[in-house]
Formats: C-alpha cells, structure tokens, sequence
C-alpha cells in the first residue's frame, strides 16, 4: 500500500472528477456467432487514461479492503497511469496468483469500495488488471521464480482450480515440490470446466498452468482421489496434503421430469458446449441439439453463462427463469447485462413445477408457477411464496438447471477424521485453513460454500500459511467438529 512517504498528490493525474473511460465490447450481432471473448477491454491510451482517475486515496484504501486478496490497486493503478504496465501487473501478481483470470471474472468486489463510484463511477479496476497482465504474459514478465535449492518436502494438492492453483504456486516459491491431483482431463477446475470461453478464453488458464509446470510443479490428471489413491496414500507420499476439491456436485430442484431428454444440468452442459472435444472426458462428448426455445432455471452467473452458451448454439428463444427479482440476483449485474443485451430475457417470480416430456421421453414444456416475495430467510433474501392457481405452461426444447452446487461428499465420506458438515462442506478453520485431519488443509468452495475465483485464491493463501507452518513443526489447532451429515 502507499505509505506518507510516496503520497502521490491527486492533480498529476490530471484526470480527476472526471467520468469513467468505457471499455471496449465486440458488436453483439458478430460476438453471439462464436465464443470468443467479449470484453475487449483498453488499448494502452485508453488504459493510462483510465487508471489516472484513481484519486490514490490514503491508507487504507477502499478498493484494497474490498478485495479478499488485499490487492495494492492503487499502486497499480498508479503504475498503469505512468503506462508502466509491466510493474502494474507484477503489483497484482505478488497478491493473486491469477491477475489474468480475476482482471476477467470477478465481479469486481475492489470497485464496489471505489470512492469515485457513486459520482462518477467506479474506476474499471479489473479490466485494467486483465489488461496490464495480458501485457506483462505478453512480455513473458509473469514467470513463477522457485529457489534453486529445494527444501526436500513434497505437497500433495488434491484439485487444480482456483484453490489448488494458489498453494500449488504459494508452496513452489517456498521451494516445495508440489504434485497436483485433478480429476478432469485437463487442470484448470471450473476456469476451464465451468466458466465459458466468452468469458475467459482457456488460452489464459493455459498459460498459468504451463507457468505453474515451468516452475516444478506437477500434474496428474484423470486422478480422482478418493478411488484409487486415497487421502491415507497421499499422507505416506507426502509431507503435508492440500484438498481444494471445489463444489462440483450440481443441485436438482427434486421436481417430476428433470430426468426427461433435453433437461441438463449446467456444468454438464457449459462443458459441452464450451470445452473443445478433445479436452472433455469420454462421457461428453456429444454437443447438445438445443433446438429454437431454451429455459434456463436459476438466477446466478452459472445460469447467466447457460443462456449465452445457448444463444451461441442457435436458439431463438432462451428464457432465464428465476423465482425472485432481479435485486435479489446473485450474480454479477454486469454479466447479466450482456446476457441481456445478446437477447436472452429473464422471467422473474417464476419457478418450475413441473417437465413435460413427449411420446419419446424428451421435454416439450414445463409447467410453471408464479411467485410473490415474503419475509427474509435465513439468507437475508425475501423468500418467494408461490401464488396458488398462477399456473401456465411454457413451450421448451431445451431445459438448464443451474440451481446450485455442493462439494463431492466421496473424500469426507471415505477418510477418517475429515469432518463434513451441511451439505459436505469440510470443517475447516477458515483462518488458517486446517481440517479436522493432521497434515490435511482446505480452502475454496469445498470449505466456505460456492463463490469466487478471488475468494477461492484468497482462502488458500491462508491455507498455504499454515501449511508452512505445520512444516516448520509449528503447532496447528484443528478445528472442533461441527454438528455434521457423514454417512
Ligand atoms: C459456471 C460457473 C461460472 C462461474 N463464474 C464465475 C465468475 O464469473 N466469476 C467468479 O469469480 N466466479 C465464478 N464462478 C465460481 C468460481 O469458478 C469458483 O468459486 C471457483 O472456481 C472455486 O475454486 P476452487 O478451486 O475452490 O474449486 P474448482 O474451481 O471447482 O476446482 C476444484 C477442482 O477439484 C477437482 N476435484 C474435485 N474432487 C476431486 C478429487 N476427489 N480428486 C481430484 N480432483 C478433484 C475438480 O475436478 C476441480 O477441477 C463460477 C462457477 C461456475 C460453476
């Protein structure tokens, strides 16, 4: 962070008070004909245009507490302003090992803290982040320097998305050597086997996974532990295990026809039609005829990516179904104006009761009941209650669920001392990231629930922290168990 001494005052930017410099898009009519990127972002002008709004508030610094990583973004964007992207790209690389990825996908937590926001709007941090990495991959400035001299102990990470990427590095620079575990085909977790490339192209994931590789690290994949290798192996193999397993097991709603044809769930679905053929697994292979109309029931980011996925597919008419109202939608807003403006629409206060299927058990409609919002829940949200008799029927060829995710129960349920709670979430000190388990460490979406990239990248550094410290002999306290479902 800038301290008194290297206080920059506000006039040399020159550009302060002054409105935000949009962000390059491509035309929807050309972008819904592939899945190539959207969002263009800057140009080197555009960009030290841009970042010279930054107002280098005094410590601390909004945009920097907003952001789970503790990203310096003003000295970033002080750097860019100076057209210095190179630096600005290794300032939010010495805090998130996935500058590239976050600057694409994340919904932007640091500019909600902006102070410019509300008046003029908040500084465009993450497409100046995705825009200064893409500089310094470019100039190959974003190598992983490990010590020459490795320290002797081996890490086992079980999962290579967000988490596993994260202690996988933070152990490397440590001088680790770090094997990864990962049960795709290809490492990446939800980057590349969830969020499609109009969003994050892979090439991008690629990249960090062969920066990763340059540095040591190494990768099993096709490897689901918990078969064939258990946590118990790792643990004789291996001087510390890291579990960064995501939450990959998708919801259902538990309502008639979700078994009919043409009813999918999301990541089946997105990785179909996102994922090149030979990077999928054997079992989906098959790219799914859509036809004209698609619904897609839910009203997150997973839901938002279905219904452009299917706009690029072909269908005339994708409806995004959701049971409450557009302020209580979880996903990023920004997103969900894009879905909008390629021509989805989205039905609120609605939700499926019921999947109508044809002579040949393939969907033909769904049955669909309108909703009223009452009192909060337990997720501070108003609850939707459904308004008796509101019943109607909806023509649909196609049906996405994206209603949900939890993490696979299999390693909690097959390894002892590794404690699960609510719907397999593994009991962890979200301080420290230690399991119930000696030696055994967990963070991202199979500890705290489904989020963000950031917050997955957050949770490990910590993780990684006290995984150090376990190796240095320290003494670790696991946490208590928690009231739990464990078969
Ligand atoms: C469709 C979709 C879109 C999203 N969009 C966004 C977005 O725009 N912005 C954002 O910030 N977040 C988004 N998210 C959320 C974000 O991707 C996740 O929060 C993040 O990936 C979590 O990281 P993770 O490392 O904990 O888990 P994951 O990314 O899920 O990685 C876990 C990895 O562990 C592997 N694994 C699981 N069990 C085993 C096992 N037993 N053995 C070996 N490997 C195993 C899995 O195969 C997977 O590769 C999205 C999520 C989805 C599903």
């Amino acid at each position: 962070m800038s301290s008194e001494t290297d206080y920059r005052p506000v006039s040399r930017s020159g550009r302060v008070n002054q409105e935000a410099v949009p962000y390059l898009k491509r035309d929807v009519a050309e972008r819904i004909c592939d899945f190539e990127e959207v969002i263009l972002g800057y140009d080197n002008e555009l960009a030290e245009e841009e970042a010279s709004r930054c107002m280098q508030c005094p410590d601390p610094q909004p945009c920097t507490l907003s952001c789970p990583a503790g990203n310096d973004i003003p000295e970033a964007l002080w750097q860019a302003s100076q057209g210095n992207f190179i630096e600005a790209a290794l300032v939010f690389a010495a805090t998130s090992p996935l500058p590239e990825v976050c600057g694409r996908v994340c919904p932007n937590l640091c500019q909600q803290g902006c102070v410019l926001g509300k008046r003029y709007g908040a500084i465009s941090i993450g497409k100046l982040e995705a825009f200064v990495s893409d500089v310094a991959r470019e100039a190959g400035a974003l190598a992983i320097t490990v010590p020459e001299e490795k320290t002797g102990k081996h890490i086992a990470v079980v999962g290579s998305g967000p988490a596993g990427i994260t202690i996988a590095e933070d152990m490397a620079k440590l001088g680790h050597e770090v094997t990864v575990y990962e049960a795709w085909p290809e490492p990446g977790g939800v980057l590349v086997y969830g969020i499609p490339n109009f969003k994050l192209e892979k090439r991008v994931v690629g990249y960090k996974i062969q920066d990763l590789r340059d540095a040591g690290v190494k990768f099993i994949t096709n490897s689901r532990v918990g078969e064939n290798v258990m946590i118990e192996d790792l643990q004789h193999e291996y001087d510390a295990v890291f579990l960064g397993t995501g939450a990959g097991i998708e919801a259902t709603m538990g309502i008639p026809g979700e078994d009919l044809e043409g009813v999918w769930k999301s990541t089946d679905y997105l990785v179909r039609a996102n994922v090149k053929e030979e990077m999928r697994p054997e079992d989906k292979k098959i790219v799914p005829d859509i036809g004209k109309r698609v619904a897609v029931i839910g009203g997150g980011d997973t839901a938002v990516d279905c219904a452009r996925s299917s706009i690029r597919l072909g269908a005339e008419e994708v409806t995004i179904v959701y049971r409450r109202t557009e302020a209580e939608m979880p996903g990023n807003p920004t997103e969900r104006k894009i879905c909008l403006e390629e021509g989805a629409k989205i039905n609120y206060l609605q939700a499926p009761v019921e999947y109508i299927g044809d002579e040949n058990g393939r969907i033909k409609a769904m049955k669909v009941i309108k909703m009223e919002l009452g009192e909060p829940d337990a997720s501070g949200r108003r609850r939707p209650i459904k308004i008796q008799g509101s019943e109607f029927i909806q023509d649909v060829d196609t049906l996405e669920l994206a209603v949900g995710y939890w993490p696979d129960p299999l390693l909690g349920d097959k390894t002892e001392n590794l404690e699960t709670y609510k719907w397999g979430l593994i009991l962890t000190d979200e301080e420290i990231g230690a399991t119930s388990r000696e030696g055994v460490f967990a963070a991202g979406d199979n500890a705290h629930g489904p989020d963000l990239v950031i917050t997955a990248v957050a949770s490990a550094h910590k993780a990684a922290k006290s995984m150090q410290a376990y190796l240095e002999g320290k003494t670790i306290v696991l946490p208590q168990p928690k009231p739990r479902r464990k078969k």
